[in-house]
């Protein structure tokens, strides 16, 4: 459910995974006002839908209309998937879930120390994760000093990890011993040439740099980073692999993660059909 998205390329995402694996459920965008949400989860209810997709503002509405949270919802103060099971409605998050899985493609996370930039619904949902995770320490770099100290509270008090902030001013110096920097800012969303304030030359060889921005896919972040010989994780893999886990919660079955991705580069323009 989405206030005032038209369009959707998760639709196009999860209705593929149902074709391929020849599942007959559906997947369908609706557009519920503000005022609405409790009478549209309601009617979910009673129309015995398995579950569904929120974005904001409902990610945050949504959570007193639910039975129960699970442990990164409930943290996260977020819930972008609801799932009925055992007789009740209960949300999830699944963001920083479908962040992490791409993440682990390419490194192991416990125990390391991480740099975020940002403290907004997206880097909560990644660095919640990554600390419930086993994550040793994280850094969270962000411009908005209370944003980020909540932030760091709830890692450190809730989730038990070492975390601190850094307001973020200047060119950010990566510090020796990093092992993964993320972008959790919408720094590159839909601006290809938008450059995050990042010290290029702290960046080495053996670093993963991750982007949360999905669209373009290739940010100049991860195209700079990549050309110092980090390897990269692009926000796709995050947007295909939330789809992926909400797919296994409402049905129970595993889809074919290759298959979303390319119905949602196709949906978004990024390859041809
Ligand atoms: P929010 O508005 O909640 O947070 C935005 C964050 O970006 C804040 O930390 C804000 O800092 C920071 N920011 C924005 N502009 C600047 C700037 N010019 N300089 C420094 N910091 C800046 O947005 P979301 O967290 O919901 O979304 C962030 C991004 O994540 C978007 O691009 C979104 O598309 C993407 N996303 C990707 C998903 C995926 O599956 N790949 C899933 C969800 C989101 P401050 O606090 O200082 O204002």
């Amino acid at each position: 459910m989405s206030q005032g998205a038209a369009g959707n390329p998760t639709v196009a995402m999860v209705e593929a995974a149902f074709q391929h694996h020849g599942l007959p459920w559906r997947y369908v965008n609706m557009e519920v006002a503000r005022d609405d949400l409790a009478a549209a989860v309601k009617g979910a209810w009673a129309m015995g839908f398995r579950g569904f997709n929120l974005s904001m503002p409902h990610k945050v509405a949504v959570i007193p209309m639910l039975a129960g949270l699970a442990q990164s919802a409930a943290l996260i103060g977020a819930v972008n998937c609801v799932v009925r099971r055992d007789g009740q409605f209960v949300g999830e998050n699944t963001d920083g879930k479908g962040f992490l899985t791409s993440l682990e493609e390419v490194m192991e996370t416990k125990g390391k120390s991480v740099v975020m930039f940002g403290a907004g619904g997206a880097a909560r949902a990644v660095a919640v994760e990554l600390a419930l995770a086993g994550v040793r320490h994280i850094t969270i770099v962000n411009r908005n000093a209370e944003r980020g100290q909540e932030l760091v509270d709830t890692l450190r008090h809730k989730a038990g990890v070492q975390a601190e902030l850094v307001v973020w001013q200047g060119d950010y110096k990566v510090p020796a011993g990093t092992h993964a920097v993320i972008n959790g800012t919408s720094i590159g969303l839909y601006e290809p040439e938008a450059r995050l304030a990042l010290d290029l030359d702290t960046l080495s060889p053996g670093m993963v740099v991750a982007d949360v921005v999905f669209n373009p896919p290739r940010t100049r972040l991860l195209a700079e980073a990549e050309a110092r010989g980090c390897t990269v994780v692009d926000g796709l893999g995050m947007l295909v692999n939330q789809g992926v886990i909400g797919v296994k919660h409402w049905t129970g079955f595993d889809p074919d993660a290759a298959v979303m991705r390319r119905a949602l580069e196709q949906a978004l323009a990024l390859s041809p059909a």
